[in-house]
């Protein structure tokens, strides 16, 4: 398409961000009396259409009236370009153009208007303009898309899309990463299958490239056998792992051109804005830097220019890798902590937590892997399995004669979100046929607030069955136990952190007391978990807190310490009585 005779019939849709619809009404009729255009006018009066608008219809322009907003303007026109996905932005206020148009612009604005000069000429000047602007920016990237599938790009193009990708990364306070792909032994290969089915398996290579890859990162061909991926918008090391563990995993399977099998590799070296520098040269020579270093290691792999990301990066995906062997390979165990009842000593029950007996580092506590698990979505069948687990053990404790110890699971936030949550614990239990009112999950107020009407149903599905809930960490997050009072809550666990500050802080003591009436009230029992010390555990009991979890009594413990620790405490009752 030529954009300069994009004909008038063409619809220009725009978006019309303003809170009054007198005025609104008035951009139409000014737009709508030029014969050279076809507008197609959106009213947006408020935030919460805007958001609806921009993520479920296409527009060709935002008109932007300064007076909409949510918190600043700078926020908001940060806001639109993401949500907008680029649509250009024309802002329009009461203010002289000079005194407001390179703020705005400078911020992400495409152009400005001032209200008080506003006239048919030139708002439909400036919506024309931005108009044929934005077409000709498809055509190049239509442009673009097509050298990328049949050849080379332009050593110019890849450097102005580069430059332009720092400029929005510089605005938007993101950073950046450039990848530097480069095929290993291609030589070899073409001379083995011939440059024509080395060209076609460069094309399945860029075409499975882009299917990986986000909408926002750009793929270019910058050689015969080498690529660059600009990857835009990211937040940390995490963010560009992901991304690579996509591009190493699409480099490393073998290609089938003309019904042959190929195997390839491939070297990629990655440099990040602002880190590795600023320039689009100093970007492209580090990235290639490191991808040479990546050479030297046998079959796809990566280096990172900046050894700081490496290390994160590099740990992060080693990690991951290893915890889902370890799922497999029944690297992980469950400790067990007990709980005690202040009013008769006896153990209520036991707080599964989780432990991951790593082959070369030991054993490794959650604290140190549950992250990356909840963050590469492992932690889901992690979770089942813990629960798993825990039913097998409340089974074998009741037939080893401790039969009403409740047993007690944590579950992340990402285990509550989970679609097949109450299914599949609803499948666990009714396989493992055990008494439910003897199972908990501990949740904490964080992984119920982000949804109540979500977390009242699933609460109320699993209370049904029997499952009772717990509150973790009480004291730290919103604490706001009247929004959860319609759940079922049974029990609410006062945070270590405070019953670490008893004797050394008074807020610590009136937190507490104030914590166990207000659960007592809402006939709630209340454990303290940390408790370390005798002086703590005589607070406690003055307070009629109902039970404890701490160093004081038992450390978690496997289970044949546990049931020596079962043991122990039945024949100390026995003799007390
Ligand atoms: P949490 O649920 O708050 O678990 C209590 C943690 O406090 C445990 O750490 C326990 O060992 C520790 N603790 C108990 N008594 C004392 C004490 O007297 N003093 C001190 N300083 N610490 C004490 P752990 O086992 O390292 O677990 C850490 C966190 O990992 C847990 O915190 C929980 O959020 C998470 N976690 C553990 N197992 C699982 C699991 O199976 N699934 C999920 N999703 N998370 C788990
Ligand atoms: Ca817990
Ligand atoms: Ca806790």
């Amino acid at each position: 398409m030529n954009p300069a005779s994009a004909s008038a019939a063409e619809k220009i849709r725009v978006l019309v961000l303003s809170p009054e619809y007198a005025d609104f009404l008035w951009y139409c009729g000014i737009l709508g009396a030029d014969q050279g255009m076809n507008v197609d006018a959106t009213w947006c009066p408020d935030l919460v259409d805007c958001d609806d608008l921009l993520s479920n219809a296409h527009f060709d322009l935002l008109l932007w009236d300064c007076v909409f907003h949510g918190g600043s303007e700078s926020d908001f026109l940060r806001y639109l370009a993401v949500s907008g996905r680029d649509c250009p932005v024309l802002a329009v206020s009461s203010e002289p153009a000079d005194c407001r148009a390179p703020a705005l612009m400078e911020l992400g604005a495409a152009d400005y208007l001032c209200k008080a000069q506003l006239d048919r000429w030139s708002l439909c000047r400036a919506v024309r303009c931005l108009w044929y602007r934005q077409q000709l920016g498809e055509v190049e990237q239509v442009h673009l898309r097509r050298e990328v599938a049949s050849g080379f790009i332009n050593r110019d193009l890849f450097f102005d899309r580069l430059q332009q990708a720092l400029l929005r990364a510089e605005r938007g306070k993101h950073r950046l990463a450039l990848l530097h792909v480069n095929l290993d032994d291609f030589r070899t290969i073409n001379e083995s299958v011939g440059y024509q089915k080395g060209d076609q398996l460069i094309l399945k290579l860029a075409e499975r490239l882009r299917e990986r890859l986000r909408r926002v990162d750009s793929l270019m061909r910058i050689g015969g056998d080498e690529f660059a991926i600009i990857v835009e918008k990211v937040e940390d090391s995490l963010d560009v792992t992901q991304i690579i563990r996509k591009v190493v995993s699409a480099l490393d399977e073998p290609v089938t051109v003309s019904g042959e099998r190929v195997a390839i590799s491939a070297s990629v070296g990655v440099a990040t804005y602002p880190e590795a520098g600023d320039t689009p040269e100093n970007l492209l020579r580090r990235a290639n830097r490191a991808m040479f270093e990546a050479k030297r290691d046998p079959g796809t792999s990566y280096r990172f220019y900046d050894q700081h990301l490496h290390i994160s990066a590099g740990y992060q995906l080693r990690l991951e890798a290893d915890l889902r062997n370890a799922l497999r390979g029944q690297e992980l165990e469950l400790y067990y902590q007990p709980r005690i009842d202040l009013a008769t000593g006896e153990v209520r029950g036991v707080e599964c937590l989780i432990r991951w007996n790593h082959p070369e580092r030991g054993l490794v506590n959650p604290d140190d892997f549950i992250p990356a698990a909840e963050r590469s979505g492992l932690i889901v069948p992690i979770g089942y399995w813990v629960i798993e687990q825990a039913c097998k053990r409340l089974q074998e404790a009741a037939e080893l004669g401790y039969p009403g110890l409740v047993f007690a699971v944590n579950l992340s936030f990402r285990q509550f979100h989970d679609r097949k949550m109450t299914e599949t614990i609803f499948r666990i239990i009714y396989n493992a046929n055990v008494d439910t009112s003897l199972l908990e999950l501990e949740l904490t107020e964080s992984a119920m607030m982000h949804d109540l009407n979500y977390a009242r149903r699933c609460l109320r599905e699993l209370n049904q069955l029997g499952v009772s809930f717990a509150l973790d960490d009480f004291g730290t997050g919103f604490s706001s136990l009247s929004n959860l009072q319609n759940l079922p809550i049974s029990l609410l666990k006062i945070d270590k952190s405070f019953v670490q500050e008893l004797g050394e802080s008074g807020d610590a003591e009136h937190i507490i007391r104030a914590i166990i009436s207000l659960a007592h009230s809402l006939q709630i029992s209340v454990v303290a978990e940390g408790v370390e010390t005798e002086g703590q555990l005589e607070f406690l009991r003055q307070e009629h807190c109902d039970e404890i979890q701490g160093y004081y009594f038992a450390r978690p413990m496997c289970w044949t310490d546990l049931l020596s620790f079962l043991e122990n405490q039945s024949q100390a009752a026995c003799l007390e009585q």
